[in-house]
This record gives structure tokens, sequence and C-alpha cells, in this order.
């Protein structure tokens, strides 16, 4: 099993435990220290921001949906595959979205890129 993977487990693990969702490490020689770090959203701002502008988009593309299968996916790399992904809401601490609702719609994407 590569590095990869086993932070990826580590992380799950660690996600469904409710506690804490941002992981982070160190390298000192050859070994690598993992901590845990509480996601915390972005400002009130910032969310009210972001919120106007996808909204904005989305009356734009007319609420198009993206699928439920599409759907699945996106919602997948936020719970298994992201730093930034919050188990204990279920929302994404980068933008502060719900990412149940935010993975829905065609206007929507990830702000870190990933889908
Ligand atoms: S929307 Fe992007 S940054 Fe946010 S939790 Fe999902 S994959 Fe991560």
């Amino acid at each position: 099993m590569d590095d990869l993977e086993e932070l990826r487990k580590i992380r799950r693990r660690v996600s469904a435990s409710g506690e804490v969702t941002h992981l982070t490490g160190d390298a000192d020689g050859d070994k690598v220290y993992i901590r845990t770090v509480k996601a915390e959203l972005p400002s009130r701002f910032s969310m009210f921001k972001n919120i106007f502008n996808a909204m904005g988009i989305a009356v734009k593309t007319k609420f198009r949906s993206v699928g439920k299968k599409e759907q699945k996916r996106r919602h997948s790399i936020c719970k298994n595959e992201c730093q930034w992904y919050r188990a204990e809401d279920d929302r994404c601490s980068k933008c502060g979205c719900f990412t149940a609702f935010k993975t829905r719609l065609e206007a929507w994407h990830c702000p870190e890129g990933k889908w």
C-alpha cells in the first residue's frame, strides 16, 4: 500500500470519529508525524459572499443538476480525498458550503479544483 492510500485510510478513520477533519503532517528524517487540526469555516462575510456568487451562477444556468451519479462521485471526493472536508457537519471548510448540496448543481465547482 502506498503512502497516499495509507493517509487516506487514516483520514477516513479520523473523520468517521467525527472529531477532526483536517490532517497535516511533518517529516523528520524518515519519520512522518501526523497531527489533527480542527478545520475552521471561513468568516461569515466570506461565506455570505460565496453563497451570493454561487446563487448568481446557479440562476444563470437555471439550476441545472449534474445527476445522481455525478453528484455521488463529487461528494465521494469531498468525503474521502479532501483535507478541507468536515465530517461532523458535512461541510467544506474552504468555502463553508454544505457538500451534499454544493455537489448537486452543474454551475457549482470545488474551490480547490478537485471536481
Ligand atoms: S468542495 Fe472541494 S475543497 Fe471543499 S471539501 Fe469538497 S473537494 Fe474539498
